[in-house]
């Protein structure tokens, strides 16, 4: 979402501001674009047009507070301690924020005297794209900050540069205007940096987007001269040469460094080296088969009932996310997909090692994003232990896969990255971290005990003094004779003696008097001091100061060490992220009878005994068979498939595509034998659905889909289409569909299924080679419609809709006059005359069918006298009636 530019009145404005609104506007002059939230006290305050769009955003209450040239300054504001969550929100609706803090303490400010306000400056900009703090982030997805170049030269050339800023994964891409859909699709990126000039391309080019914010920039953030030195110093090591990137390439990635690095305000995010990624590396997943194929969510949004949901059996959220992201991105090349198989495969035969690594594997922290909060100064003990926990496991895991004979090369390499593990660093933090540590390091309290000698020293040196506290309680218990007397603490009087109020005059009279000096008098109680207690308390704040700077030392130290290993720990996240996705697609095969596909270059697609995951689940949990079906589409074959409604072609058809996505991803598929040549497409399209937001009708959107596969389809794309052309008046759809199958039979050349409502297109088998009829049988039974969901070779004779209508309860009537318009219509078309509108029954002349019709069931029904029947004669007449009703169904 974009936001207005703020139109708040400048600092320079001519009447008299507060000292305090004049930083507000000059801090908010800096920051374009973004909700200023202003620290005051416990709170972050918002004025202005910020405060309007927030209080709306956030349902909270619209204040005021004071003028500004002579109008109420509107106010709102968020306590501290639920910040949080009004930040999740306000990103979330595509807004940004600027969190301004006070970066001095107010005793300075009070110092410089005057009215001269606390020190304030923004301490960090907050998008969608650049969240870093845990609780902002989803734990299962990447948060991915995206920039898009374009540079002119004749054709336009785009670039997408791409980073995960809370794991550091960074990656580049080149690409062409016509896959520029196709790829934001895949990473789907959770904010969008780009030109005002990208932006009108892709509005020209009606791309559809995913959701995501967008963030407009100047043209000179993608300046391609300046972009040398951003990747320079996102980079220090120099381990990137921003000449190895194209022009547009390196203008998409200096555009993404630079605006990371300002969004963290001088915090350095620890980028990884950019993958340079190439387009066929990948099978290419438009948008609306992304959609159709609910890979990673249904078509509602939702996350149960997609492909992910069904085949995600890792453990861990590292293995959730990769396992996602391979879904997004099936490989192209067979020896590369054949190295994840064998990794599969081998785990497979070895169920029980399976079985114990992911047992470990769930027990060990996320690694990542702890390396990442240390690296940004936002880690904690918590994040130490959990490293320390991380590696070390990653040291068990690499020695239980050593004991694999013949690991194949993916295994080999996986156990290797492991058995890297810096196990000096994880013993070290496993010695002197708590097991329980708090969140945060500056309260202390975590280190272990016995791990340093001279923090045990000021320790125990703190605890004495905490029994010096209780022998001197007893004391002054002894010497005024006050048994509920008690040496308490709290923040702001820090010691004190407190007595119940009826024995606070005690003290205060001689010989008392001279010792206790009062502090406070409350409702119940009254407190003093003394001048032992506050001697006391000065050594206790000592020695807990001294423990505290040494935990404070200790933990920078440990921080650093971990920094050191920055590369080598993420290289184990890596690796532990590739065992669980590769142990947990073992466990899929093993567990819901999947098979090892074979892949190879050739033109193969032949599929015994296939299944549709998500519906196969789904069908089970009814109690009932999910029927298994092949299909062999290999060289280029085309099925086209009829059959009745609820038949289960969509399913089929669907089941087709999943098996291959599923395949190149390196997974095992839901048939009984697999066998596939590399798909470098997948085109997945269902007609009659429509766009409405985008404004595009249901028959436009189908038909710029149908374009798009007629147009970018190859002889090694995998094409499924659904009823296409139902969207408008029959002659026309089935001309289009038609039309269709002869250009991707005779022209493209692909393997394909084309399901169809269409009877006519039976046909095309006739004509075309490689195009033959299939059908799902059903079996009509007492007058219903019973469905098989079997597909066998053939046409089917007819769609049965009229007999789906009814299982749906449309009205009798209603089924009856259809019946009828049937009938006529088939009687016409069978007859060869062509079917003219006049000669149809669609305008009879009222009364409706029901009535106007002669009706044998009423006819019988008027003669019977009900209370003359035997229960035999009933009986039968009961029969009699349904014998008539069948048959006129099957007229
Ligand atoms: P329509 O033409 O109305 O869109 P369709 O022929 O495409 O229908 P599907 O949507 O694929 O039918 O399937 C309808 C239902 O049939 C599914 O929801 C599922 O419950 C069941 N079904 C489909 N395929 C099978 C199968 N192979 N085995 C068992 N049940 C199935």
């Amino acid at each position: 979402m974009d936001q207005a530019p703020f139109h708040a009145p400048s600092a320079a404005d001519a009447s008299p501001i507060t000292p305090m609104m004049g930083q507000f506007l000059e801090i908010k002059a800096v920051n374009p674009g973004y909700i200023l939230f202003y620290r005051m006290g416990d709170f972050y305050e918002m004025f202005f047009e910020d405060a309007e769009i927030a209080s709306q955003a956030l349902g909270i209450v619209l204040t005021k507070r004071g003028k500004h040239q002579g109008a109420d300054i509107p106010m709102c504001g968020v306590p501290i301690h639920a910040a949080q969550d009004y930040l999740k929100k306000l990103i979330g609706l595509g807004h940004r924020v600027a969190i301004c803090e006070q970066v001095e303490d107010p005793a300075e400010a009070k110092k410089r005297g005057g009215k001269s306000p606390v020190k304030r400056d923004v301490v960090r900009l907050v998008t969608r794209g650049t969240i870093t703090e845990d609780d902002l982030l989803p734990t299962r997805g990447s948060a991915y900050l995206a920039s898009l170049s374009m540079v002119r030269h004749g054709e336009t050339d785009f670039a997408l540069a791409w980073a995960d800023v809370s794991t550091g994964e960074t990656a580049v891409l080149d690409l062409s205007t016509a896959a520029l859909g196709d790829e934001l699709a895949r990473i789907g990126p959770a904010e969008l940096l780009l030109t005002e000039a990208a932006r009108t391309t892709i509005n020209e080019a009606r791309l559809t987007l995913p959701d995501m914010a967008v963030t407009v920039l100047d043209a000179v953030a993608f300046d391609s001269e300046q972009a040398g030195t951003r990747i320079a110093a996102a980079f220090p090591s120099g381990e990137v040469d921003p000449t190895a990137f194209s022009r547009a390439g390196r203008a998409a990635l200096g555009a993404l460094v630079d605006y990371v690095r300002d969004s963290q305000k001088g915090v350095p995010v620890a980028l990884r080296p950019p993958n340079a990624e190439r387009l066929s590396a990948h099978m290419a997943i438009d948008a609306a088969t992304r959609v159709s194929l609910e890979l990673l969510e249904t078509q509602r949004g939702a996350e149960k009932g997609s492909l992910r949901h069904e085949i995600d059996l890792t453990v861990t959220p590292p293995g959730s996310r990769l396992l996602a992201r391979r879904l997004s991105a099936p490989l192209c090349d067979a020896n590369r997909i054949n190295a994840r198989l064998d990794a599969v495969s081998t785990f497979v035969a070895d169920g029980l090692i399976t079985q114990r690594l992911r047992s470990e594997l769930k027990a060990v922290p996320d690694l990542t994003r702890a390396v990442t909060r240390l690296a940004l100064g936002r880690g904690g003990p918590r994040d130490l232990r959990a490293i320390g926990a991380a590696v070390s496991g990653a040291i068990a895991l690499a020695d239980r896969l050593a004991t694999i004979a013949d690991a194949p090369t993916e295994i080999a390499t996986i156990a290797a990255r492991l058995a890297d593990a810096p196990a000096a660093l994880a013993s070290e933090l496993a010695d002197a971290i708590d097991d329980e540590p708090p969140l945060l390091a500056r309260d202390g309290g975590f280190v272990r005990k016995g791990y340093d000698a001279t923090l045990d020293a000021e320790r125990a040196l703190a605890s004495e003094t905490r029994g010096v506290v209780a022998a001197l309680q007893q004391r002054l218990i002894d010497e005024t004779d006050v048994r509920s007397l008690k040496i308490r603490h709290n923040g702001v009087l820090g010691y004190f003696v407190e007595v119940p109020a009826g024995h606070g005059g005690k003290l205060l009279e001689v010989p008392h008097r001279d010792t206790f000096i009062h502090r406070q008098t409350m409702a119940n109680a009254m407190r003093f001091t003394t001048a032992e207690l506050a001697e006391l308390e000065g050594r206790i704040a000592k020695a807990h100061d001294a423990a505290l700077a040494l935990e404070t030392a200790i933990f920078t130290r440990l921080a650093d060490a971990v920094a050191v290993e920055q590369e080598r720990l993420r290289a184990i996240a890596d690796a532990l992220a590739e065992l669980d996705v590769a142990t947990a697609l073992a466990h899929l095969a093993m567990t819901r009878n999947f098979c090892r596909p074979t892949i190879d270059d050739s033109l193969a697609f032949f599929i015994e005994g296939g299944r549709h995951p998500v519906v196969e689940t789904n069908v089970r949990a009814q109690h009932e068979v999910f029927v298994e079906n092949g299909c062999d589409l290999t060289g280029g074959a085309l099925w086209l498939v009829t059959g009745p409604n609820m038949g289960g072609k969509s399913t089929f058809l669907r089941q087709n595509a999943l098996i291959a996505i599923l395949a190149q991803m390196g997974s095992y598929v839901p048939a009984s034998a697999a066998h596939i040549g590399v798909v470098d497409r997948v085109f997945s399209r269902v007609g009659a659905s429509d766009d409405i937001g985008g404004g595009r009708s249901t028959f436009m959107v189908e038909m710029v889909e149908t374009s798009a596969i007629l147009n970018r389809a190859t002889a090694r794309s995998l094409v499924i289409l659904d009823e296409i052309g139902r969207g408008t008046a029959t002659f026309d759809g089935l001309s289009i569909a038609w039309a269709a199958v002869e250009a991707l039979h005779n022209d493209t050349g692909c393997r394909a299924l084309f399901a169809t409502h269409f009877h006519e297109m039976t046909a095309l088998a006739k004509t075309l080679k490689r195009v033959s009829n299939h059908t799902m049988k059903v079996r009509e039974w007492e007058g219903e419609v019973v469905f098989l969901h079997e597909v066998a070779e053939g046409a089917a004779d007819r769609s049965y809709g009229i007999q789906v209508a009814r299982l749906a309860g449309l009205p009798e009537s209603v089924l009856a006059r259809a019946r009828q318009v049937l009938g006529v219509l088939e009687q016409r078309s069978s007859g060869n005359k062509g079917v003219v509108l006049d000669d149809l029954p669609l305008f009879a002349h009222q009364p409706p069918a029901p009535k106007a019709a002669v009706n044998p069931i009423h006819d019988m029904l008027d003669q019977v006298r009900p209370d003359d029947l035997t229960p035999r004669q009933a009986i039968d007449l009961i029969y009699e009636l349904k014998k008539i009703r069948d048959a006129s169904r099957r007229n």
